[in-house]
């Protein structure tokens, strides 16, 4: 599998790198992406031989950078692709799915597979401590995934996290350091104790072989939709890298002769409390202006300087789509309106998707009678405090059967009067 990468390549100045954990460009800074040879891999590739392999991500191996088979999280990947048909209803639209990765193995979200390649990397080229800054799910999964491979791991996070996020990457023993700070201000410091102690930071030495992990959800979306691509598809932004790659893997699967026509159009969501990379789309600017205290219930979201906020922009103008961003009582509400129809809850970054997405119906953006896509990236058992006043709480009665006829009777009155039988009226 090697073969088919050639090493590194400048995303702003085509400079080419070797195959090392190096992430930017020493010319101009721009950051590195994996360079393939796709003619190579057109050559070996069809969709008979992807369709013979275990659904999980690796199936599109040829098109991920790591040498040979996979050594951590072998079995990420694979979620579901659900037709929304209640939900669709409830948005006045024709047709729409959820690719729900908040069910992505082990750790619940989307990190999974951008992780999996990043330690499989650190795993070839000797790293026997990595680690990440995170602004929670990435610390998750980077300290399960770690654990099952032998790893020492230590993760750097916003010391406010939600403590789900925090129990949930400190139970797998990795080594938790809260940064009383922003998650810029994490990422900085990650970055000289990379250098300093030369260990393998999943999302900064090792980011671009990271990165190239969220293309697999944009693989298996395709091919879930029968090798063809939806006409529209609403990403959640935190760095602002998987709006990219999803871009990206219906491009290479184009590329390769998987698919037909890669064109899509891709909108991206924000919170309003940190929507740097929707305000420069909403304002037609190249560039995003950072946001210096991020404020907003999405906390995996609350990136004030996105590291690739200038290609986020650029894929969502670029495809014709756009950006939005929801408020934290809309990320709430929206989040219930997802579990409410379709049975799948999501965490807050999943209520920022499905709240700008309804926003992109209403104004008109995305036509109710096209195809959309929204990606669904975490799990909502990991925020449960943005939901905790608008869920009902459960009526408590004695164990006797009168008290829940009581109950069932006065329910039954509320939701339909006028069928109501006549104990209603008592
Ligand atoms: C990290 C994360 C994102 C966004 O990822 P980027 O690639 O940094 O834009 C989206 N949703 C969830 C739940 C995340 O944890
Ligand atoms: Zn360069």
């Amino acid at each position: 599998m090697s073969d088919f990468v050639r090493g590194l390549k400048c995303r702003l100045c085509g400079k080419n790198y070797p195959k090392e954990p190096l992430n930017f460009c020493t010319e101009d800074f721009g950051p590195l992406e994996v360079d393939y040879d796709y003619d190579a891999i057109r050559e070996t590739i069809h969709r008979g031989k992807v369709e013979m392999r275990p659904f999980n991500m690796w199936r599109y191996k040829e098109l991920l950078p790591i040498d040979g088979e996979p050594t951590v999280g072998p079995l990420v990947g694979g979620t579901p692709l659900v037709k929304a048909r209640r939900l669709a209803e409830e948005l006045g639209v024709e047709s729409l799915w959820i690719k729900n990765d908040a069910v992505n193995f082990p750790t619940l979200s989307f990190k999974d597979r951008v992780v999996s390649v990043a330690l499989s990397k650190a795993v070839e080229f000797g790293f026997k401590t990595v680690g990440c800054a995170s602004t929670g799910n990435l610390a998750n999964s980077v300290a399960a995934n770690a654990a099952q491979a032998g790893l020492e791991a230590y993760i750097f996070v916003p010391s406010d996290l939600e403590s789900a996020k925090i129990i949930g990457t400190s139970i797998y023993g990795a080594n938790v350091v809260g940064v009383t700070g922003t998650y810029d201000q994490v990422n900085r410091l990650c970055t000289q104790v990379a250098f300093k102690y030369g260990w393998g930071f999943v999302n900064i030495n090792l980011r671009p072989f990271y990165a190239e992990g969220s293309k697999s959800m944009g693989f298996e979306i395709a091919e879930q939709l029968g090798w063809r691509v939806p006409r529209h598809i609403v990403a959640p932004m935190a760095g602002g890298s998987l709006i990219g790659k999803i871009h990206k893997a219906f491009h290479e699967l184009y590329k390769v002769g998987l698919i037909d026509d890669p064109r899509c159009k891709i909108y991206g969501a924000q919170a309003t409390g940190c929507n740097p990379i929707t305000d420069a789309v909403k304002n037609h600017r190249e560039q995003h202006r950072p946001v210096r205290k991020p404020n907003t219930i999405a906390k995996s979201l609350a990136i004030g300087d996105p590291a690739d906020g200038y290609f986020a922009a650029k894929v969502m103008r670029e495809s014709g789509g756009w950006g939005e961003d929801a408020s934290d009582t809309e990320i709430a509400e929206a989040m219930t309106l997802l579990a409410r129809t379709e049975g799948i809850w999501a965490e807050t970054a999943g209520g920022v998707t499905l709240a700008v997405t309804k926003k992109l119906v209403d104004q008109g953006r995305i036509p109710r009678d096209e195809e959309i896509v929204i990606c669904i990236t975490g799990n909502g058992l990991k925020t449960q405090d943005a939901i905790l006043n608008l869920v009902a709480r459960p009526t408590v009665i004695r164990p006797s059967l009168e008290e829940f006829d009581a109950v069932y009777q006065a329910s039954r009155c509320e939701a339909a009067p006028e069928i109501a039988l006549a104990g209603c009226r008592a």
